[in-house]
């Protein structure tokens, strides 16, 4: 069963094409990497799956729904960012709880969700801090926890390691690839990060010039003779 299905999506800048007519689809529970450099169309392909810029061709259909011009707040998505985007005035537990407040969770069932988030995280003594006064690799498990609680249709990831040290990130890919297998989610990732997305994907797709160039396993992608 598709989650994610993509026909034709183009998206241009003045002159300059994004996205050149891209197909793809992401099935449940499929953790998909878009890898490839800078430029080539990644974050341009996360954002209109998210609803946050609008394509001059092609259609997006989630769960089976035709979401092409769905606004962002209509779309069951979750996402994170390499920046975090945690709000900085708000505790921990008031970031969580933003996903759930945002779908209409009623308030009497928010505690346990947030609870049972900050437990997969393994954060549950932090809940009261402010993101402020937190380590980049708690603030990026916070985001984490943020984009799965709600329980959306589909999670996007745009280089969620990208600002934090080695160390960190192979600690993170882990924790990441842990939370997909827990929560059978479906995560669509990107990174430039050859190894990163080895590591954690069940398909990649190399994406070059606005046009995804190969898409396969990564088995398929780079061990064959
Ligand atoms: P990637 O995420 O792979 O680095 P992007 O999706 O950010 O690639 O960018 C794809 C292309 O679209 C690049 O040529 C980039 O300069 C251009 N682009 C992206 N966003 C904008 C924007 N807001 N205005 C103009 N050009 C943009
Ligand atoms: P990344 O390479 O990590 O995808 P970029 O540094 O290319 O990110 O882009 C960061 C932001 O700047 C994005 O919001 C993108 O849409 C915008 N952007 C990228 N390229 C351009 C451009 N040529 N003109 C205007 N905005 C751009």
């Amino acid at each position: 069963k598709n989650k994610l299905t993509i026909r034709g999506l183009t998206k241009r800048y003045g002159s300059a094409t994004a996205l050149d007519r891209v197909d793809l689809d992401l099935v449940d529970g499929e953790f998909l990497t878009m890898l490839g450099p800078s430029g080539s169309g990644k974050t341009t392909l996360l954002w209109a799956v998210a609803g946050l810029n609008d394509p001059d061709g092609g259609e997006i259909w989630i769960d089976g729904r035709d979401a092409t011009h769905v606004p962002a707040s209509g779309r069951d998505i979750g996402m994170v960012f390499q920046n975090y985007a945690l709000f900085p005035h708000m505790t921990v537990r008031e970031n969580i709880s933003f996903p759930l407040e945002m779908r209409k969770v009623p308030a009497a069932n928010r505690p346990q969700a947030i609870r049972r988030a900050l437990e997969m995280i393994k954060l549950e003594h932090v809940g009261d801090r402010y993101c402020s006064q937190l380590s980049g690799g708690q603030q990026q498990r916070i985001a984490l926890a943020r984009a799965f609680v709600a329980n959306p249709s589909i999670i996007l990831m745009d280089e969620p390691l990208g600002a934090l040290d080695k160390k960190l990130r192979d600690h993170l890919q882990l924790e990441i690839k842990r939370l997909h297998d827990e929560l059978a989610t479906t995560v669509l990732y990107v990174t430039h990060d050859q190894e990163e997305a080895m590591v954690m994907s069940d398909r990649i797709c190399l994406m070059n010039g606005g046009r995804i160039e190969q898409i396969g396993t990564p088995d398929e992608l780079y061990f064959r003779p």
